[in-house]
Parts: structure tokens; sequence; C-alpha cells
């Protein structure tokens, strides 16, 4: 479970993100919407400690992901090795595909398990063969990124994620880089790890995609929660001008 309260975090004086709340609750996927500029992908790299939010809390699974109250009061912000540790349970997935363009995919899959699990090479191989095999891509194990298709590529970067085994994966708009003819191959991974009962928070402009896999959207304007609840209704029957608007664009 992912919980999140009363964040804030500001870039040079300017609050982008103005006390955001929400819950995720294990086994769920949120979806994050909202305008150019609304403050999700800030929001998806605090929940990935990529950025480091000015107040609030956040916990997942109860722990908190930021650091520690100690016994005088004080927060204290972990260390690059503690905060190393709390990363690692917490995938994330681009819009730029971000493989090592140096590896074959067989090794970009492994190189989580080997470098930072500390798994021996066989079993860092099968893992990453059970994942490719699971995103449809066992054949492509010896090519290196570059000659595979955007969707492709993608699927790698999913599969890569998920070896590291996270509680929590996020994914930032990871469809927009793509060919439209590519977009479903992709989403169709999505909805299987939904369907395995992944805990997930997407960022996507995908309107069917967010109806479709999420349990919760959750509408941001400058920062904040403007409104959020089950797609059916939301996405159906807005009940804020703000979220009316954004969805008038859609149709
Ligand atoms: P988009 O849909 O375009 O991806 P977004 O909702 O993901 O938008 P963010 O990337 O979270 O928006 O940005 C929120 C605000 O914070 C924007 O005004 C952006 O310019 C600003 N911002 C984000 N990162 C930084 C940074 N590293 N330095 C300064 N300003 C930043
Ligand atoms: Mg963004």
């Amino acid at each position: 479970m992912i919980s999140v309260r009363n964040i804030t975090k500001s870039f040079g004086g300017v609050e982008v993100l103005q006390g955001l709340s929400f819950d995720v609750p294990r086994g769920k996927t949120a979806v994050l919407l909202g305008r150019s500029g609304s403050g999700k992908s800030t929001m998806l790299r605090c929940l990935n400690l990529l950025e480091h939010w000015d107040s609030g809390e956040i916990e997942v699974d109860g722990r908190s992901l930021g650091g520690e109250r100690l016994a005088d009061g004080k927060w204290r912000r972990w260390s690059s090795r503690e905060q190393a540790q709390a990363r690692q349970h917490i995938g994330m997935v681009f819009q730029q595909f971000n493989l090592f363009p140096h590896m074959t995919v067989l090794q970009n899959v492994m190189c989580g398990p080997r470098k930072i699990l500390k798994k021996g090479v066989e079993e860092s191989r099968t893992i990453a063969m059970n994942l490719l095999e699971q995103v449809g891509l066992a054949d492509k194990k010896d090519q290196y990124p570059v000659f595979l298709s955007g969707g492709q590529q993608q699927r790698v970067a999913i599969a890569r994620a998920l070896a590291m085994r996270p509680q929590v994966l996020l994914l930032d708009e990871i469809t927009s880089a793509l060919d439209p003819e590519l977009v479903g191959e992709v989403l169709e991974v999505v909805r299987d790890l939904k369907r395995e009962g992944l805990t997930m928070v997407c960022v996507t402009h995908e309107m069917h995609f967010a109806h479709d896999v999420a349990d919760e959207v959750i509408f941001l304007e400058g920062g904040r929660v403007v409104e959020q609840g089950d797609p059916r209704e939301v996405l159906v029957r807005p009940s804020t001008e703000q979220l009316k608007r954004f969805l008038a664009r859609f149709h």
C-alpha cells in the first residue's frame, strides 16, 4: 500500500506539488491524469526517490520512503545507501526506454538481479528469461536494443524493471514515444501485470487504457488532487469543471 500525505515540492520558488495526498492499496492500479505541468512526473519521481519533496510523507507498505522520525522528533533523510535500498522495491519505466545500448536484451534484464540483488549468473538468467517470455521477447534475447522496435524496447524495459521484483511499478507515459500501432502490445503487458496483482501508479494520456486499467483515477491540477475516484464514475461523470474541461479534449 502506498500512502502519499501532503507532499509539497518547489523548484526555484515555484511550488509544483501543493500538498498532494492519495493512497494506492496493495494490488491496485492508480492512474494520474492532468495537463502538462500539473506535477504528474514530479510525483512519480518522488515515489522513486529520484526527487526529494520539501514536506509531507510517503509510506510504502507501512515503511517511510524518504527517511525516519528520530526520537527527538527531528526528521532524518535516508543516507544514499538507505535510499538505494528503498528504491530497489520501486520499479520505474520511462517514456524513453533508457535501455543500456551496449548490452543485449538478456544482459539488460539480468543486470539488476546480478549487480544489485547479487544473484548468481544462472539464477539471474532464469529470472530474466522468464520475464522475457512473459513480455513475448524470449526470441530477441541476444539482440541489441537498437535493432528492436520501440514497442519491443519498451517491453524489455518493463521486464528489466520487473527483474528487481518490485513491490510497486511506476509507469510514466510509457507509450507516448511509440508509433500508434505499437501502443497496444505494450499496454497489453501492463494489463497482464494488473491481472497478476502488481501495485502500479501510471501516468498516461491514453484514456481508454486509463478507463480499463485504473482502479482509481487521480486528476491533478497545479500540483493538487482536484478529483479522484473510480474511472467508471469520474471519467464518465466528472464532478469538477476542471476535469470536465480536461476530458473534453479527448472527445
Ligand atoms: P507533462 O504532462 O508535460 O509530462 P507533468 O504533469 O509530468 O507534465 P512535471 O514534469 O511534474 O509535469 O512538472 C511540473 C512542473 O514542475 C512544471 O512546471 C515543470 O516545469 C516543473 N519542473 C519539473 N522538474 C523540474 C526541474 N528539475 N527543475 C525546475 N522545474 C521543474
Ligand atoms: Mg510528465
